[in-house]
C-alpha cells in the first residue's frame, strides 16, 4: 500500500505523472483541484463557494479540501495506493493528512518533488492556457498561484524532509524520463 504525495508548483507535471501511475499501477489519484473543478461544473453549493477563489489563484480553505480527501479515502478502502496531487498545500493540510491516514493505520510513505524552474513553469502554463483555456492559467492568476506555492506550500518540504520521506526528481526532463525516475524511487525502498 503506497501513499504518495506528488509535490511541486503549478505546472510541474504532477497531474501528468499521477495519471501515469494510475495507468501503470492502479493507484487512485486524489487531485483536490480536479475535485473542485468537478464541483464547479456540477453547479453545487461547494462549486459556487470556491469559484471566485480559484479563479483568482488563491487557496480555498483547509477545511474544504481536507473534507474532500477524507471522503475519498473512505470511499476507496481497498485501493492499492493513493497519489495525493495538489494536496496538501499548507502545513495544516499536511497535519490533517497524517491524522486521516493514521486513523486508517496508514501513513505518507513517499513525497516526490518535481523540480522545475520558474521560467519553464511560466512557459508551460502559458501553453496550457492557450490549449485548454483554464481560467486560473491566465498570467495574473498564475502569479498568485505561484506565490501561494512559494509562501504556503513550499514550507512543507522541510516538514517531509524531517520525516525522511522526501525525494526529488528533475521535472525539466521529458515525461517518460520523469516517469522512469518516479518509478525507480517508488520501487527502491
Ligand atoms: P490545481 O489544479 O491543483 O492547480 O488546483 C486549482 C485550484 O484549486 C488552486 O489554485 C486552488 O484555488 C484550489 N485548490 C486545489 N487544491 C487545493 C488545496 N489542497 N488547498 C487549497 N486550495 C486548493
Amino acid at each position: 500500500m503506497m501513499n504518495l504525495v506528488i509535490f511541486g508548483p503549478p505546472g510541474a507535471g504532477k497531474g501528468t505523472q499521477a495519471k501515469r501511475l494510475v495507468d501503470e499501477r492502479g493507484y487512485i489519484q486524489l487531485s483536490t483541484g480536479d475535485m473542485l473543478r468537478a464541483a464547479r461544473k456540477s453547479g453545487s453549493d461547494l462549486g459556487k463557494k470556491v469559484a471566485g477563489i480559484m479563479d483568482r489563484g488563491e487557496l480555498v480553505s483547509d477545511a474544504i479540501v481536507i473534507a474532500l480527501i477524507d471522503e475519498q479515502l473512505s470511499a476507496n478502502p481497498n485501493a492499492p495506493g493513493f497519489i495525493f496531487d495538489g494536496f496538501p498545500r499548507t502545513l495544516a493540510q499536511a497535519e490533517a493528512l497524517d491524522k486521516l491516514l493514521q486513523s486508517r493505520g496508514k501513513k505518507v510513505n513517499r513525497v516526490i518533488r518535481l523540480n522545475v524552474d520558474d521560467a519553464a513553469l511560466l512557459n508551460r502554463i502559458a501553453m496550457r492556457f492557450k490549449e485548454q483555456g483554464r481560467d486560473d492559467d491566465n498570467p495574473d492568476a498564475f502569479k498568485v498561484r505561484l506565490a501561494a506555492y512559494n509562501n504556503q506550500t513550499a514550507p512543507l518540504l522541510p516538514f517531509y524532509e524531517g520525516k525522511g520521506v522526501l525525494r526529488e526528481v528533475n521535472g525539466m526532463d521529458d515525461i517518460d524520463t520523469v516517469a522512469g525516475a518516479v518509478a525507480r524511487l517508488l520501487d527502491l525502498d
